[in-house]
């Protein structure tokens, strides 16, 4: 059983690779449970929404000041999982990986900050929070914390049960277990 997203993808990719790639996701997604994998993806956008305004709110009162932007980090990548869940949404496509070569800088990064929406980047674009933001997180009510937690392991958990539906593999997560459950019935 996995717990674990594959490393499968996570390096520069010409665009003909990038289309291979989602190629690649597409059919191993075909003749799956394409109602599983929609009601998955629903679960992650939705986490994904509640946290976007947070993460917004956490950015603005950080990144104007900061000395290290975590945009010019070198080994920023999409990976199976995240092809996985673009091609199942399959609206506003990014056109390639974050990077041809290695050492570029992400293709997405612009004056204004990214433009991709944050449905679309790789996840470790949605869910990092540097230290002042972990900090600001650290402020939040309990409650509050948890909530955010719980956002980010809905996330976690439906890609990786994403990743298990698509190569045919079983996971412990709930996703997984309800339909073997549905199965059954
Ligand atoms: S998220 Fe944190 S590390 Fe990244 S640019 Fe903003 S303040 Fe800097
Ligand atoms: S995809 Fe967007 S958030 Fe991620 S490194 Fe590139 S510019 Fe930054």
């Amino acid at each position: 059983m996995g717990s674990e997203e594959s490393s499968l993808y996570r390096e520069p990719l010409t665009d003909k690779g990038w289309s291979d790639a989602l190629r690649y996701a597409r059919e191993r997604m075909s003749g799956r449970d394409r109602v599983l994998a929609v009601s998955i993806v629903s679960r992650i956008d939705r986490a994904i929404a509640w946290l976007d305004p947070v993460m917004a709110g956490y950015c603005e009162q950080s990144c104007p000041t900061c000395g290290d932007p975590c945009c010019h980090g070198k080994r920023i990548f999409y990976n199976f999982a995240d092809l996985l869940v673009l091609t199942v949404r399959d609206t506003s496509l990014p056109p390639g990986q974050t990077r041809t070569a290695t050492g570029e800088g992400c293709r997405y990064l612009t004056s204004a900050g990214c433009a991709l929406s944050r449905y679309h980047r790789p996840y470790v674009c949605v869910w990092f929070l540097c230290e002042p933001q972990m900090k600001l997180l650290q402020e939040e009510s309990v409650r509050f914390q948890r909530t955010f937690l719980g956002a980010l392991l809905e996330i976690r958990e439906g890609r990786v049960a994403l990743e298990a539906l698509a190569v045919g593999r079983e996971s412990d997560t709930t996703d997984q277990r309800a339909a073997r459950e549905k199965k059954k019935a």
